[in-house]
């Protein structure tokens, strides 16, 4: 308790913002970035500058390895997945270009697309299903007509925790001729991501949910059929600094400026942690986002959002209640019992809009790495609880 009296948070679930604890070596990693790897990588030639410039290989090799990325120059640092898709998008779409989008998009890819439509780009929109998921014959007919440049999707829902079926929709957008992109941010570490084997032009993800890395850092992979402008341009640490352009190799041309040095190496130990732990993890975490489920389906009052029980999703329950206000819920769960989730429309109103939560929003539970079955049962038996008083 703290004086006033709240509870103190002991239950943390609200992994769909953001992961928390990180597993053992990031905070170790950071550390090091910044008592020992002290100097920028790629600008000097002395020993510490050096070994900064071999650590951001190594983990960028890594990290590449760990994705399924063919050559890890193709894989960029970006300082979140909003970052990386927001290049994409700016970066590829040109006025008069068309793009079929999804209906369950984030803002990370709603609002660089509202502002492309207000400057002559045409983008259309596909519904999802009521659970969240996108009909590939649906985006097939939408391309059917017209010359599109891009589809683009998330990988999986941080509202639903609906997996979409990105590969079969790449080979959509290839055969009418069209890249297909990807926002990552709720798949990375919660799924298994082999790119290759999606066979997609984009993806891009956060660091700091799902891969347990610190908040920050991103990624961005791309093929070598996608070729977006750079939408930062400046120093590159390659050499060739009278050049007065951004150099086009990669990669380079997405990573202006000094890079995330700690953020970076936190990211590779949370990598090289869930490469030898993640499948444990995805199986603790299906095991954990079912008990929840099944337990939310048995408490009066209560709808969860998304596909139903039983279907493969990430972690995510986003659940409403039919006479109590999620935000109600979210603050009683806090103070009261020191569980934190997030309420309301999680950044992804087009989401909200599509389920039908536009007006009322939802109450998201994220599970991830540390949680525990006895946390699942502390939030269902505090939830039956709230249900029932606050009613
Ligand atoms: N896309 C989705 C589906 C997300 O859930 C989020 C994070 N809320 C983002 C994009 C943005 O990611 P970042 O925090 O790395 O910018």
């Amino acid at each position: 308790m703290s004086a006033n009296g709240a509870a103190t948070t002991t239950i943390y679930l609200d992994h769909g913002a953001t992961s928390w604890p990180k597993p053992p070596g990031v905070a170790e990693a950071m550390t090091r970035a910044v008592t020992e790897l002290g100097g920028n990588p790629g600008r000097g030639a002395y020993r510490m500058a050096v070994d900064t410039s071999r650590a951001i290989h190594r983990a960028r090799t890594d990290v590449a390895a760990f994705l399924g990325v063919p050559d890890a120059r193709d894989l960029t640092f970006q300082p979140g997945c909003t970052q990386a898709m927001n290049l994409v998008l700016r970066g590829l779409m040109r006025p008069g270009d068309r793009v079929v989008a999804c209906s369950m998009e984030h803002n990370a890819v709603a609002r660089p697309l509202n502002a492309l439509a207000a400057a002559g780009v045409e983008v259309v929109v596909v519904e999802a299903d009521e659970a969240g998921v996108i009909d590939v014959d649906a985006v097939e007919d939408a391309m059917r007509s017209q010359t599109t440049k891009a589809v683009v999707c998330q990988h999986a829902g941080n509202v639903t925790g609906a997996i979409q079926p990105v590969a079969d929709l790449a080979d959509v957008a290839h055969a009418h001729g069209a890249l297909a992109l990807v926002d990552g941010a709720q798949a990375g570490g919660h799924l298994p991501v082999d790119i290759k084997t999606l066979g997609v032009d984009a993806w891009a993800c956060s660091g700091h949910k799902g891969l347990l890395g610190p908040q920050g850092i991103g990624l961005l992979y791309l093929s070598p059929a996608c070729q977006p402008d750079e939408l930062v341009t400046g120093g590159s640490g390659s050499g060739a600094s009278e050049e007065p352009l951004q150099p086009a190799v990669r990669p380079d041309r997405y990573e202006a400026g000094t890079p995330n040095t700690p953020g970076i190496l936190g990211l590779h130990a949370a990598v090289t942690w869930l490469r030898d732990n993640g499948e444990a993890l995805r199986a603790h975490e299906a095991a954990l986002v079912r008990r929840f489920h099944e337990g939310v389906l048995s408490l009066p009052g209560f709808r969860v959002l998304g596909p139903d029980l039983g279907v493969p999703r990430v972690p995510i329950i986003a659940l409403t209640h039919e006479r109590v206000a999620t935000d109600r819920l979210a603050f009683a769960l806090d103070r009261r019992y020191g569980i934190a989730t997030r309420a309301g429309l999680h950044c992804a109103p087009w989401a909200h809009r599509t389920l039908g939560t536009l007006q009322t929003g939802a109450l998201r539970f994220g599970l991830g790495y540390g949680n525990t079955e006895a946390d699942v049962d502390a939030a269902l038996e505090a939830l039956a609880e709230l249900g029932e008083e606050l009613a």
